[in-house]
């Protein structure tokens, strides 16, 4: 009998996951993909999930993933290499070998050492996160009929963007459904940049500021936030009281990197060379690698799919090819049925950007699944959750 190679896969998200599914057609490789939990996080349906966005849609089952294939899932959580035995070792305390080790880890939330936002702030970077963050939006509104209406969110990259766009119509939904008249509220938005999204060009960034002032959102650029409270948040010198304070403006590249004695870039992250290998037999994708567009899911996907034709080449007696790096379409939903899109040079606002992020949202579950499971995702992305969490009222 033929020795199959072991292809260990850690990290259950967007990069591990299609890395697995690339790959799991090769009858002389044992896939194991070792995720941390049982499900995939479909990140860009967590804004979503905060207000008021039906779970399912950022929330899959691996089991339902990876149903039939020719992957073997282990739930646990990576945490050492012995690369010169080729070996994992897991919290459990389990070791898996590989012949071949590809990693998505993704990453971390950072708060820079910023005072009380660790223990006071929200985050959307989970489902459980999201549910917390709607179970107190709730909770405050719903709160004897005063409700607590200022609320801030840290951050003007996408995250924060798409949240704040989001949060009116929600906040309004949210007050009508607990009979209340529609009171006025609060959303401030800060950003440290001179200007939101700035990584992106300055055309983009001022339609998305102009949509969201529109929306009543309260821009702070060029503030820094301080430190937080129970009760309210410093920025920039000054006390904003708030008991909603969401920070989705750091991310740091995961520990288990520095842990085990990778060769990081100066921002942290992966070095790797053209074939995306830090080290022999080691890949590193998405999140992780210093590649020039890591950040997005588009990119772990992409690198996934190239590791794994690489991998098929040289099973097949080939050469590997060079990596080249492939700019996203990025896509920013601010508020109901608008969106700004940058495709290339190409630069579209509105309905119709809003109509190419609903077809890059189903064709973003396409990649993990069959069309007809695709298409109960993307119809849960675009339903609400029936009732109040807290009281379950409409
Ligand atoms: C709120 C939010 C919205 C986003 N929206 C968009 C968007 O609209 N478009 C876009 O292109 N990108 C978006 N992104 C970015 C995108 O989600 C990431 O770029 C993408 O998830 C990176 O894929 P990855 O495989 O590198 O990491 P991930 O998808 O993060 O996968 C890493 C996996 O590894 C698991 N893991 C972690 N540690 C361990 C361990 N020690 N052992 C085993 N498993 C472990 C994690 O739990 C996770 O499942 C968004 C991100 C966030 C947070």
């Amino acid at each position: 009998m033929v020795n199959k190679r072991k292809i260990l896969i850690a990290g259950g998200g967007f990069g591990g996951i299609k890395a697995a599914l690339e790959l799991e057609s090769d009858e002389n490789s044992d896939i194991t993909l070792l995720s941390d939990h049982d499900y995939f996080r479909y990140y860009p349906a967590l804004y979503r999930a905060a207000t008021g966005g039906r779970s399912a849609a950022s929330s899959i089952p691996l089991a339902e993933i990876f149903d039939g294939k020719n992957v073997k899932l282990v739930i646990d959580e990576a945490q050492k290499i012995d690369k010169d035995q080729k070996l994992v070792r897991c919290h459990s305390g389990k070791g898996f070998y590989y012949d071949t080790l590809i990693i998505a880890l993704g990453v971390v939330t950072n708060y820079y050492g910023i005072k009380g936002l660790a223990e006071y702030s929200y985050g959307i970077k989970t489902l459980e996160e999201a549910q917390r963050l709607r179970d107190h939006l709730h909770k405050l509104i719903a709160d004897e009929g005063k409700p607590d209406l200022n609320y801030i969110i840290i951050g003007g990259g996408p995250t924060g963007v798409e949240l704040a766009g989001a949060l009116p119509a929600y906040l309004r939904h949210v007050m009508a459904s607990h009979g209340l008249a529609p009171k006025k509220f609060h959303i401030d938005l800060i950003e440290a940049m001179p200007r939101l999204l700035p990584a992106m060009p300055a055309a983009y960034s001022k339609a998305v500021t102009k949509q969201l002032r529109q929306l009543g959102i309260k821009l702070y650029l060029d503030h820094k936030v301080q430190a937080e409270n129970t009760d309210s948040l410093t920025v920039s010198g000054h006390d904003i009281k708030s008991h909603t304070v969401v920070w989705t403006a750091g991310v740091t590249n995961h520990p288990f990197f520095k842990n085990n004695d990778f060769a990081l870039s100066p921002q942290g992250k992966v070095m790797v060379d053209a074939n995306l290998m830090s080290e022999s037999n080691i890949y590193v994708i998405g999140d992780n690698a210093q590649t020039p567009y890591s950040g997005l899911a588009q990119t772990a996907l992409y690198d996934a799919v190239f590791v794994a034709s690489n991998l098929k080449r040289l099973a097949d007696g080939g050469l590997p090819q060079s990596y080249k790096p492939k700019q996203p379409i990025y896509v920013t939903p601010v508020g109901p049925h608008w969106a700004a899109v940058l495709w290339g040079k190409s630069q579209i606002y509105g309905f119709v950007g809003w109509l190419l992020r609903k077809a890059a949202d189903f064709a973003g579950y396409r990649d993990y699944e069959p069309w007809w499971r695709a298409s109960e995702h993307w119809l849960a992305a675009n339903q609400s959750e029936e009732t109040c969490p807290i009281c379950a009222k409409h």
